[in-house]
This record gives structure tokens, C-alpha cells and sequence, in this order.
């Protein structure tokens, strides 16, 4: 290979600094990329990769346009890899040689502070964790808005839950940590292992002690971004047990974001209550959904809030307007804190602060600024001052003036009536010579050797006094003359110089403004905390509102009873009126529901729905119900539907098994539990005796309130031998030969299963259905003769569905060991394991 050019040595010289990231080096108006860094960024830009040095030693290149490099820069990131801007630092045409070039900033998925392919509707969390001892230390943020956080824990199912909430976009790790990244995640994202090197300053709340993670969180965005984070907020303590417990799982099963099936907001709890008028408030709405209040006083005081937004028309609807006009502020600041905004950015920052007097006024006469939520609510006049000085009609750059309105500053003012009133006041100077040179057809003209000169035709030049006049001829034509004036020259240079000069003052001007603005980034933050906490409270009002919700009480006696309540989402998707209400009535000795029915009649909807009024309850939303009383809830946890993993590996039992078993391990007596056909993945008998040990686990051992359904229409004897669960059933009649769903829920178990019915509904051949209605019959004749088990034994089982009395050595010994086994200790993971093990017996 030959010696490579100067310009390669600088090239690997900075690449080598960077491994990790693909590298865009600035050549005058391209980033270029070089080597496999070309093959890649070629590949997913789809754009042509040449090479350079053709004739020797081809070099991979390509290459994008400077001006156009956000985008390109955007899809690198969004598909999952850094990228190193290497800028020249000095101006080309000024130096010999070389030019010096730098990496200025790496861009990576978690570290963005401007636009780059962010989602406005929702949170850019970077996240950094390591072990200590045993405990596990997390600490995030979002550099978009400077929000930082830290929490540890000891325990895995917990740490893994919290942190596949919080869907970060970037991990950072130590060494001793990598490992745990791939036990948390089948598919981490994008992750640096890193050390951090020095310790960084920042404020924190008195109980943060994750100062390894929070250190390591901070030394790398600061290595990436080569700037101090100027508005970074206190970092807060995510404190677990202050919020209703959802995990994952349950924010998915339950379409708390986004339908299951479409991945789509529509359909979504997200979708039915965000009505926010600005960015903010819709992030901040997704962060309410996922973490439900548990405090009483705290969620009476966004019901009151809610309240008086419902009660007061006029005034909720002078603060929506004002609301449109806020553009995303926390982003905003956090442009600003990098030095990173221009002149739109500012701008948008003026009109978002334009209304903010008057929403205060409004958020007054409301008395809501003596509510603690809007205490102190800055409207900050004197930073909106600071920015009326901008015009209304941003330029792109920063470099192309136009930047300031007239009457801002007299020098600017002075230079842009130069090069703005140029050719009057050129005119002005043509009429004032005539006069004086009593020259009546004396010109004005401009050429690029001599600049503006005067021009006196031939006839007349004959007569003229240049030196009396002070002319100086310039040049001579064969019908002309062309002289310069002192003066002339004068106005010229001004002229030339007025909009270079204009320009280069308008950008010291903004860049000072700029620097001045970055004083109010702390007020700027919390004005922005309660305009996004505003906005969602008007949206609840809003959707309160429309679907006549109603105020749900809180009680202090564990009990719970909902009248006519109503699924949200389904109630709005259907037609008018169509949705049939139901209620639920639990106590703390009555707190298991063992719902039956068809499919189809109702029953996931009907637990569906409770969660969903217990999640709307806890964030201070109005609930359907025509009445509710709830106590508050820690947790909710689900288990629901076959979300098949297959990505993972896992089968759709053990997906099963692990959900319930979460469930089992952290539900406590103030928890929601929803169990929608457990044990559907494996046989018949499998799955009945694993969901019958879980109800028995469930009433003996947690007593959480429980919505169980389930196609095992023997797990409805379990009302006679625990006393806190009690039989209901989804309602479906049968009107000739047809199957109507009624979707009321009563009490008591379904007499009947119609399973066949809702085939015909399907539309199977009529062969098969009738011969299955044959089966039927003959199946359940088969079983009124079989010999009735005692019922007094819960864990006994019906066990051979033949009726064989012969029973071979290895079944007694199955049988024996099944009855020795002592479930009242057993965890339900033992109780499982157990249970594989006599399977695989068998
Ligand atoms: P299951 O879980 O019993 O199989 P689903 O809860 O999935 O049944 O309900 C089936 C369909 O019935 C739902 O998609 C919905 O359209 C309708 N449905 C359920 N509950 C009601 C109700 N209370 N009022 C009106 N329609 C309902």
C-alpha cells in the first residue's frame, strides 16, 4: 500500500479516536465517509458508494451534502448507530495547507438535544446501570429536557419491569455490568461499555445515592455532546413504590399506549384521554398513564383541578387557545442550553411566552394558582421582553441577517437604511450633482473595476470643470465620460459593506441574546413542568366532558363497587348506546371473581374494563361508571392473551407461566390481579390444576382483588371451598338456534358452554358442528356417570377422562406422589416445577 496523503493520516488520526462511530468527515460543502464506515452508511442511506484514488489504492467513499446532512444524519441515528461530526475548524481559504478538522459532537440515539428523528409524544431516555454489591444502580434522562433520574434495586423482576417501561433508546454500562444487559434484554439496544473518568457535578434530591450510575450517565453524554449540560435539572429519585406498579406486561396487555395487534396509538387508553395541545403535555400524559398515582390527596387534587376545568367553560376554553400557541419549551431549552438554537427556535419561544400572562390571570381567576400544582406560576415577562426584539419571520441560518425587527438597534438600523434605501439615496446624490454641476443629463452607473462613477456624455463633457467639481476622471469613452467623486466613493464603501456589516451585527447581536437567554433556563423549565401538567388536566376535563364520566370516591375499606361501568375504548368504538354496563361489588373478604361464559360474550372486555377504571381512577380522571367507589390500588398486574414471543424463544406456556409467576410473586392484598384464561397453553388437565392452584395461592396467600376467567367450568365448584371467591358469568342466550351475546355479567357460573355455537357463528360446516353437538352429548353423559370426587379436596382431580379402573404401577405412583405433596408451602414456581416433573413421568 502506498504512504496514504495527508488528509487520509488526519482521517485515521480521528478515526482511530472513534471506532464505534461512523465517522462524517467535513471536505468543504460534503461529509464524506470513508471505508467500512462508507459500506455501511451507503447501505443504509441508500446512496452510491465510489471511491477515492481510483487509479492506486480505491478508498470506499460517499458522501452527503453539508446543508442537507440533518436528515441523512437522522436515519443513521434512527437505525441504531452513532455518528461522529468532524468539522474543519479553521476557514479553508485562509490558511496554507492542511486544514485543522474536529470532531465536534457524537450523535447518538439517547443523547440527541435537537430534532434528529425524536418522537415530540414521547420521552428520549438514555440509561446507564451497574452492579454495586448486589443491589443494581439506574439512573436516566432525557437530554432533550434535561429531566434526570435515579432509583436501585435488589431485585431483578423488579429492575427488569421498570426498565422495560421506561424503553430506553441508549444504555451505558461498566465492565462489570455488560452482563446484565443481556439478562435484562433479548434485544438490548444500542450500548456503550464505558468508564467514567471523573466525577460530574450535579444537584440531587437527599435520597440519591446512585452516584456510580448517575456519574457514568453523565461523563458519557458529556463525552458525546463535548459540552457541560447547562440545563440539566435536579436528579429526582424514581421512587417505585409512590406509583401504581405496572409493569410491562401490563402496560401492553392492557393498550395503555398503543392497541396490541395494530402497535398503533388508536385504540389506546393514550388515545381516548390525550386531547393536549402541545408536545409537553402529551409527554407528560404517557408518563401519568404509566405511573397512576397512590396517593388519595394527591389524586383528589387532580380531580378538584379536573373539576373546576369541567365547571368553568369559558375560562377552559381561553386556556386551550393560549396552549396552541406553546410551541415544546422543555425541548426548546434544551437546544438552548447546547447553544444550539437559532432564530425560529427563539422565536417560538417569544410566542410561546406571548400568552402566558394572561393564562395566569385565567389560572388566577380560577383560584388554581393557589392549588400547589400552579403556586408560583412564573408567566415570564421579562424573558419574553428580551425576544420581542425578533422578527416574525425567521431567516434559516443565523448567517443571512434579517434576523431583528427595525427600531431594535441604531446602528443596524442605520446599515440596513444603506443598503435598503441604496438607490435612493443614490438618486438623491444624482439630483443633488445635477443641480450643482448644472448638468441636466448626468448619470449614475456601476462597474465592477471602478465601482459607481458619474457619467457625462461627450458634448457636454467638453465644457465641464472636473476640478472645480471635484471629479476625477476615470475612464473615457468615445461618447462619454466617467468620473468618481470623494463623496461617491464614500457611499460606495458604505453601501458594500452596510449588509456585510449588518449581518455580522445581527449575529453578534443574537449570539449575545442567545447567551443572555440561557439565565432563565431553570424558570423556563418549571413555567414548562406546570403548562405540560395544565394541559393534561384540561384534556381529562375535556374527556370528562364528552363521555360523561363520572368522579370516582376513594375508600378507605379495601371495597370496591362499580354501577353500570363501561369499557372506555369499547363503549366509544361502538355504535351509540350499544355498550351493556356492568358492575362489580368486591369486599376484603369477597375479592375473587370467577367470571364464565362463551367467547365472545364479554368477559376480557369486562376485566379490561375494571383495570382501565382503576388506571383512569389513580391518574384523577372521571371514570365511565354511573357510580365508583374504589380503594387505591398498588399494583395491577395481567395476565392476558397470547402475546406470543417467538423473537425470544419462548414458548407460549412459559411466556404464560412467567407473567403469572411475576403476578404470584408481587401482587399484595391492594393489588389488581386479572388472570384471563390461564393454562390455555398447555393440556387440559395441566392447565386446570395450575389455574386451580393459583386461585387457591391467590385466596390463601395474597388476597389481592382478583378477576379470573377461565373455560374450566370445574374451577366453579372452588366457590364452595373458598370463601372469598364467588362465581359470575357473561350472559349469552340462545334465539333461534343462534347464539345472542348479551354482555351483562351475572352471578353464578354459564349452565353451559357454547363453544359449538359460536363455530356456527364462524360459519364451520354444518357437518362438523352437528357432529360435535353429537360429541357433546355423548361426553357429557360420560360424565354424569363417572364416580363424584369428594370436593372437600381442592387440589383432587379428575383425573382420566376414560373411566378405566385399571391403574398401572407408574400411574399409582404418580397418584401417590401427587397426593404426598404438601401445596399449602409451596410456591407457585415450586408447585410448576413439580408439576413438569410429574409430566414427564407420565
Ligand atoms: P371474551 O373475552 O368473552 O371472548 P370479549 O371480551 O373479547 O369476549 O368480547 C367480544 C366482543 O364483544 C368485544 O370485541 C366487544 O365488541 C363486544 N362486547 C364485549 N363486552 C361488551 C359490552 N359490555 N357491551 C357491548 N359489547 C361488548
Amino acid at each position: 500500500m502506498r504512504e496514504p496523503t495527508p488528509m487520509m493520516k488526519q482521517y485515521f488520526s480521528i478515526k482511530d479516536n472513534h471506532p464505534d462511530s461512523l465517522l462524517l468527515f467535513r471536505l468543504g460543502d460534503f461529509y464524506e465517509l470513508f471505508y467500512d464506515d462508507a459500506v455501511t452508511a451507503a447501505k443504509v442511506l441508500e446512496i452510491t458508494l465510489t471511491s477515492r484514488d481510483k487509479s492506486k489504492d480505491p478508498i470506499p467513499m460517499c458522501g452527503v451534502p453539508y446543508h442537507s446532512a440533518r436528515n441523512y444524519i437522522a436515519k443513521l441515528i434512527d437505525n441504531g448507530f452513532k455518528v461522529a461530526i468532524c468539522e474543519q475548524m479553521e476557514d479553508p481559504r485562509a490558511v496554507k495547507g492542511m486544514v485543522k478538522r474536529e470532531v465536534v459532537r457524537v450523535i447518538t440515539p439517547g443523547t440527541l438535544i435537537d430534532d434528529f428523528g425524536m418522537d415530540d409524544g414521547a420521552s428520549n431516555f438514555i440509561l446507564a446501570l451497574c452492579e454495586k454489591n448486589d443491589k443494581t444502580e439506574v439512573s436516566y434522562a432525557d437530554i432533550s429536557t434535561g429531566e434526570i433520574f435515579a432509583f436501585s434495586t435488589d431485585d431483578k423482576t423488579e429492575l427488569k419491569s421498570e426498565i422495560e417501561t421506561l424503553g430506553a433508546r441508549e444504555l451505558v454500562t461498566n465492565k462489570e455490568s455488560e452482563q446484565l444487559i443481556h439478562r435484562i434484554y433479548n434485544d438490548p439496544p444500542l450500548y456503550t461499555v464505558f468508564e467514567a473518568d471523573e466525577p460530574a457535578d450535579y444537584d440531587y434530591e437527599a435520597d440519591v445515592d446512585e452516584h456510580q450510575a448517575i456519574n457514568l450517565l453523565l461523563n458519557y453524554i458529556r463525552k458525546q455532546n463535548m459540552q457541560e449540560l447547562k440545563h440539566l435539572k435536579t436528579v429526582e429519585k424514581h421512587r417505585i413504590n409512590t406509583f401504581m406498579k405496572l409493569n410491562y406486561a401490563a402496560i401492553s396487555n392492557l393498550e395503555l399506549l398503543e392497541n396490541i395487534q395494530t402497535k398503533k396509538v388508536k385504540g389506546s387508553l393514550f388515545w381516548y384521554l390525550n386531547r393536549t395541545e402541545t408536545p409537553m403535555g402529551k409527554r407528560q400524559l404517557r408518563k401519568q398513564i404509566e405511573r397512576p398515582l397512590v396517593s388519595k390527596q394527591e389524586i383528589v387534587n387532580r380531580q378538584n383541578i379536573v373539576t373546576t376545568l369541567i365547571d368553568n367553560f369559558t375560562e377552559r376554553e381561553r386556556l386551550s387557545v393560549i396552549l396552541n400557541h406553546v410551541y415544546d419549551i422543555e425541548r426548546l431549552v434544551g437546544r438552548l442550553a447546547f447553544n444550539n438554537v437559532d432564530v425560529k427556535d427563539l422565536v417560538q419561544l417569544r410566542d410561546s411566552l406571548e400568552g402566558l400572562p394572561e393564562l395566569k390571570a385565567v389560572l388566577e381567576s380560577l383560584k388554581l394558582t393557589d392549588n400547589k400544582t400552579f403556586q408560583n406560576f412564573d408567566s415570564l415577562e421579562d424573558a419574553y421582553e428580551r425576544l420581542v426584539v425578533l422578527t416574525d419571520t425567521p431567516p434559516k441560518t443565523i448567517r443571512e441577517g434579517k434576523i431583528f425587527k427595525d427600531g431594535v438597534n441604531e446602528s443596524l438600523d442605520k446599515l440596513r437604511d444603506i443598503s435598503n434605501n441604496a438607490r435612493t439615496w443614490l438618486n438623491n446624490y444624482l439630483e443633488t450633482e445635477k443641480e450643482r454641476t448644472g448638468i441636466k443629463n448626468l448619470k449614475i452607473g456601476f462597474n465592477k473595476v471602478f465601482g459607481y462613477y458619474l457619467e457625462i456624455s461627450k458634448g457636454q463633457a467638453v465644457n465641464f470643470d472636473a476640478e472645480k467639481f471635484e471629479y476625477n476622471r476615470k475612464q473615457t469613452l468615445t461618447n462619454a465620460e466617467r468620473f468618481i467623486t470623494p463623496e461617491l466613493k464614500e457611499m460606495e464603501s458604505q453601501i458594500l459593506t452596510a449588509e456585510d456589516d449588518s449581518i455580522k451585527l445581527e449575529f453578534d447581536m443574537f449570539t449575545e441574546l442567545r447567551t443572555d437567554m440561557m439565565a432563565y433556563i431553570t424558570r423556563l423549565q418549571q413555567t414548562a413542568e406546570q403548562i405540560s401538567t395544565l394541559d393534561t388536566l384540561i384534556s381529562f376535563a375535556l374527556v370528562s366532558n364528552d363521555y360523561h364520566l363520572t368522579t370516582p370516591e376513594f375508600t378507605e375499606n379495601k371495597a370496591i363497587s362499580l354501577k353500570d361501568a363501561r369499557h372506555p375504548i369499547v363503549e366509544r368504538m361502538l355504535n351509540e348506546n350499544t355498550y351493556v354496563p356492568n358492575d362489580l361489588t368486591m369486599s376484603d373478604d369477597s375479592f375473587i371473581y370467577l367470571i364464565t361464559g362463551p367467547n365472545m360474550s364479554g368477559k376480557s372486555t369486562y376485566m379490561r374494563q375494571v383495570a382501565l377504571i382503576i388506571i383512569m381512577a389513580q391518574i384523577g380522571m372521571r371514570v365511565p361508571a354511573a357510580s365508583a367507589e374504589l380503594p387505591i390500588f398498588d399494583a395491577i398486574y395481567t395476565r392476558i392473551g397470547a402475546s406470543d414471543d417467538l423473537s425470544s424463544g419462548k414458548s407460549t406456556f412459559m411466556i404464560e407461566m412467567m407473567e403469572a409467576n411475576t403476578a404470584l410473586q408481587h401482587a399484595t392484598k391492594d393489588s389488581l390481579l386479572i388472570f384471563d384464561e390461564i393454562g390455555r397453553g398447555t393440556s387440559t388437565y395441566d392447565g386446570m390444576a395450575l389455574a386451580q392452584a393459583m386461585l387457591v395461592y391467590i385466596h390463601d396467600e395474597i388476597g389481592a382483588k382478583t378477576l379470573f376467567s377461565t373455560h374450566y367450568h370445574e374451577l366453579t365448584n372452588l366457590e364452595d371451598t373458598l370463601p372469598g371467591l364467588r362465581n359470575v358469568h357473561v350472559k349469552a342466550t340462545e334465539y333461534d338456534g343462534k347464539l345472542v351475546f348479551l354482555h351483562k355479567v351475572k352471578p353464578g357460573a354459564v349452565e353451559k358452554s357454547y363453544g359449538i355455537h359460536v363455530a356456527k357463528l364462524a360459519e364451520l360446516p354444518d357437518r362438523v358442528t352437528e357432529l360435535a353437538a353429537d360429541y357433546l352429548t355423548s361426553f357429557e353423559n360420560r360424565k354424569q356417570e363417572a364416580p363424584q370426587k369428594a370436593q372437600n379436596d381442592i387440589f383432587q382431580l379428575e383425573l382420566p377422562l376414560d373411566d378405566s379402573e385399571t391403574v398401572s404401577k407408574d400411574e399409582a405412583n404418580l397418584l401417590a406422589e401427587l397426593t404426598s405433596l404438601d401445596l399449602n408451602n409451596m410456591t407457585p414456581m415450586e408447585a410448576l416445577n413439580t408439576l413438569h416433573k410429574l409430566h414427564n413421568q407420565a
